[in-house]
């Protein structure tokens, strides 16, 4: 087994990240600002909230946090998005899900302005990202892709894994996380499989893949029986059991085998921090015209 080093990838990519800003600081005087929202204190969700905005800071990105009651109004919700949206000194809005009490996320990220969707979660940037019709479009035009699918590519590109003519399966189909990773997928020529819970002979679907790719939420879930030899595999459940934090992969169960795997903790999980400092300096791009 080859482990797939994300802190190391994530590392690199931030300190570009973290020169760019620099760059433009110098060059124009700007600072791009990420403004995020926590409603209730969900503790999971405020240690991801908090890695983010030490992320932001230690980029040098300005970061404009907002902590809301857990029984704020849908309106007062809104209204926070709405101002931060029209606010000039803020390039990317981080609405943290999952929301408290069952809200529906999308009728609050429909709220955020598209220009400053970080986590590319507006019908308008996903609507981009199906429309695109290669990898270098997406890249060439700055649409903004949720940060976990983009975070999976760009581990996937450094790791030196080949895409192009691959068979990709893809387990979760999640508008977080799975839909937009099989649009990426087939943007750089794979051919993809959506699986989900409803999926016929899962186990053989991902023995014949090149690269499976697993988000569905469960400890143990994917073992030796769904993965071939020589096959990547890249795990983004993030389960919390007695033992500790895990993936969807049942990793004592393949650790013999030759294969490419990225660890929970240290595989996609900072990647994904990662792409939201690179989706808030597209914006900030986009937004404020200026080339970084
Ligand atoms: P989600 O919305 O709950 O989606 C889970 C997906 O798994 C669904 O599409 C579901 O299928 C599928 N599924 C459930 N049981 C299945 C089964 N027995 N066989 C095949 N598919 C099955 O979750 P998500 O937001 O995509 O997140 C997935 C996991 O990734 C979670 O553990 C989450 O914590 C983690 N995550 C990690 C990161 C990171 O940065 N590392 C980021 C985001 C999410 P149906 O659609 O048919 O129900």
């Amino acid at each position: 087994m080859k482990l797939i080093d994300g802190k190391k990838i994530s590392s690199d990519k931030r300190a570009e990240i973290k020169e760019k800003v620099a760059k433009i600081k110098q060059q124009t005087g700007k600072i791009p600002g990420l403004a995020t929202i926590l409603v209730g204190g969900d503790p999971a969700s405020r240690v991801y909230i908090q890695s983010k905005i030490k992320a932001c800071e230690h980029a040098g990105i300005k970061s404009f946090h907002h902590d809301l009651d857990e029984n704020s109004s849908q309106e007062a919700i809104i209204a926070l998005i709405k101002k931060l949206s029209e606010n000039f000194e803020i390039d990317g809005i981080l609405l943290q899900l999952p929301l408290p009490q069952n809200k529906d996320a999308q009728e609050y990220l429909n709220a955020i302005s598209p220009l400053k969707d970080v986590d590319g979660l507006h019908p308008f940037n996903v609507g981009l990202l199906n429309l695109s019709k290669s990898w270098n479009e997406i890249i060439e035009k700055n649409i903004l892709v949720s940060c976990t699918p983009l975070g999976i590519v760009h581990i996937l590109r450094k790791s030196g894994i080949t895409i192009e003519g691959k068979t990709a399966v893809v387990i979760g189909r999640s508008n977080l996380v799975g839909k937009p990773l099989s649009m990426l997928l087939l943007a750089n020529n794979a051919t993809v499989i959506m699986a989900h819970s409803r999926t016929n002979n899962l186990k053989e679907i991902c023995k014949s893949a090149d690269i499976v790719v697993t988000a569905v939420g469960k400890s143990r879930f994917v073992n030796k029986d769904f993965i071939k030899i020589g096959a990547a595999v890249i795990d983004v459940g993030i389960n919390r059991t007695p033992e500790g934090l895990c993936g969807d992969v049942d990793f004592d169960a393949v650790k013999d085998m030759d294969i490419e795997i990225t660890p929970v903790p240290g595989g996609v999980g900072p990647v994904t921090i990662t792409m939201l400092l690179e989706n808030t300096l597209k914006a900030f791009s986009n937004r404020r015209k200026i080339v970084v």
